[in-house]
């Protein structure tokens, strides 16, 4: 038997995943009986904002993830399937009916339970067969998030999300940028690249004159903001202030705060720049660098045009834009193994966006691997996840292995996929992005069939 609490997106496919291989779960849902301040109905799996599910295209990364899930028979992505809108590339759906078919689904399967009660404290599972799955999303209800601080430890629970821009580094003008650590004082040593000064420091620094930084200045304190929700006001530390709070508090704070450029030597002028953006390379994804201390709540659109003004990012590709929003969610890489289970007691899971992950589908799918695997445990089998070939794979890496000490709820992107380079398919593809892509997707809906027609927990 498994207990699973939450039944937004990733129970109930976690749910799914386990009953489809025979195991009795039980959801404990609190809504309608406790309501989230996003939530707007009773019924399981809804959307609580966007009704689409991003792209459905293979050359995205996203699209690679949910083929994937419908190859592993998930109940997200069947639903998603049944109740879809037309969105061209995209993957858009009708909520209403969404949420319904999936309610419908889990509340009709014969070995599925839904008890509609608010859980306070971390369930204990019975025994080394009845493990518990924590899928309580990013509004986790306030006393199970702090018997959940208890658990991981006060300092690893969040509960804000704020987030730079992610740009892809393929699309930086590397004859702007310079590399460089703050007063030299690098935090490695080596790994020289295309861009000048590799050698010398762990940022690529985006340089400003006097007149570049006012034009940026300007659109930046004119560009429009997104709708907030008043959870999402609540507060703002002084330490994480959105970029375009800062710059109406006067037009010099940037360059004494994150555009700050003392210390920074541009090697073509022998001279501070007038003001820096600093990027800061991802660990694991080594082609996402990501703005530092830019996180923002304008609007995508806008982020996008603002953002390219900066020197070296005019034809910045982004992968993700920054945010900042309520999110309950653990530190990844001190709590969890790559199974989803907790490195302290292998029969507790997290799933979905309180596990670090970020997005709908990524979080379905987190519940898609917690589910088997739960359902592994309940058999006497052992856990296992698909190769880092795989974007289901690569999120269950990425969340686990990703650096702690900076650690911030991931979507699915190419960049931590394992690289066709290692498979020794590059040569093939090499300058060709979209190939290179469509290759990567290839290889991946191969190896996730080959991991589950391989294992016995992977198989239904
Ligand atoms: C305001 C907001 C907007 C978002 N918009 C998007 C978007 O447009 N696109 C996107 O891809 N992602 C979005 N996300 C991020 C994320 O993908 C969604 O939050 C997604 O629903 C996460 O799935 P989940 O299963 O982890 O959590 P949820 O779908 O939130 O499910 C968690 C469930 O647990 C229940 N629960 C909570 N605490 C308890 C408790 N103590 N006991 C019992 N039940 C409990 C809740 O009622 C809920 O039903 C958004 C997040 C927020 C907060």
């Amino acid at each position: 038997m498994i207990h699973i609490v939450g039944g937004g997106l990733a129970g109930c496919e976690a749910a799914w995943q386990a009953a489809s291989r025979g195991v009795r779960v039980t959801i404990h849902e609190m809504r309608p009986v406790t309501p989230t301040p996003v939530h707007k109905t009773d019924r399981l799996a809804e959307l609580v904002c966007s009704n689409s599910l991003r792209s459905d295209k293979p050359d995205n990364a996203v699209g690679v993830l949910k083929q994937e899930m419908r190859l592993l028979g998930s109940l997200v992505m069947r639903a998603a399937d049944q109740t879809r809108v037309p969105a061209g590339a995209a993957l858009a759906v009708d909520r209403l009916k969404f949420s319904e078919a999936i309610t419908r689904a889990i509340e009709e399967h014969p070995v599925v339970d839904v008890v509609r009660e608010e859980i306070t404290a971390i369930p204990e599972p019975a025994d080394e067969r009845s493990p518990v799955i924590l899928a309580t999303g990013p509004l986790t209800a306030p006393a199970l998030s702090r018997a959940i601080a208890q658990l991981v430890g006060q300092s690893h629970l969040y509960f804000y999300d704020a987030v730079g821009p992610i740009v892809l580094a393929e699309s930086i003008d590397g004859q702007t940028v310079f590399r460089a650590s703050r007063w030299g004082r690098s935090l490695r040593g080596d790994d020289p690249g295309e861009i000048a000064g590799a050698a010398d420091g762990d940022y690529l620094n985006c340089p400003f004159d006097a007149g570049q930084y006012a034009r940026f200045y300007d659109a930046l304190v004119h560009a429009e903001p997104a709708e907030v929700h008043d959870f999402d006001r609540e507060h703002f530390f002084e330490g994480c202030l959105p970029i375009e709070v800062m710059a109406h508090r006067g037009v010099e704070t940037l360059r004494f705060g994150p555009m700050k450029p003392v210390g920074l030597v541009d090697p073509r002028t022998g001279r501070y720049p007038y003001a820096v953006v600093q990027l800061r390379q991802d660990t694991l994804a080594g082609d996402h660098y990501s703005l530092v201390g830019f996180q923002t709540q304008l609007k995508w659109g806008e982020q996008a045009r603002v953002f390219r003004l900066i020197p070296g990012l005019e034809h910045a590709e982004f992968v993700r834009f920054g945010m900042i929003h309520r999110n309950t969610y653990i530190n990844a890489p001190t709590v969890l193994r790559e199974t989803w289970q907790t490195r302290r007691d292998g029969r507790l899971f997290f799933a979905g966006q309180i596990s670090g992950v970020e997005g709908y589908v990524e979080s379905a799918a987190s519940g898609l691997l917690a589910g088997v695997n739960a359902a592994a445990l309940a058999r006497g089998d052992a856990p296992s996840v698909p190769p880092r070939t795989t974007a289901i794979g690569a999120l269950s890496y990425y969340v686990s292995h990703a650096d702690a000490a900076d650690y911030q709820p991931t979507n699915i992107t190419f960049g931590i996929m394992e690289p066709l380079v290692a498979a020794g398919r590059e040569g093939r593809h090499k300058g060709d992005k979209l190939a290179r892509k469509l290759a990567i997707a290839d290889r991946a809906f191969a190896d996730v069939q080959q991991w589950a027609a391989s294992s016995v927990i992977g198989g239904r």
